[in-house]
């Protein structure tokens, strides 16, 4: 079951929910309980985006698809 990143605004925290891919853009509660959370797309590109293009690693591309069978968890 593939694994999605939320943050709370409420509490600006962020945690993992498992779940089907068909709730993935349900609601989430946050583990305080909280319910104004946002889904997010990836867990890559928060912050640092300085680094030289050159140097960078290979993770961070637009191949996409990688998370959706769980080689990323
Ligand atoms: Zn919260």
């Amino acid at each position: 079951m593939p694994r999605y990143e939320y943050r709370c605004r409420s509490c600006d925290d962020t945690f993992e929910l498992s779940r089907p891919m068909a709730e993935s853009s349900a609601p989430a509660v946050c583990p305080a309980g909280h319910e104004d959370t946002v889904k997010l797309l990836s867990a890559v590109a928060v912050g640092g985006t300085s680094a030289a293009p050159a140097a960078a690693p290979r993770a961070g591309g637009g191949g996409g698809g990688c998370c959706g069978g769980g080689c990323c968890g």
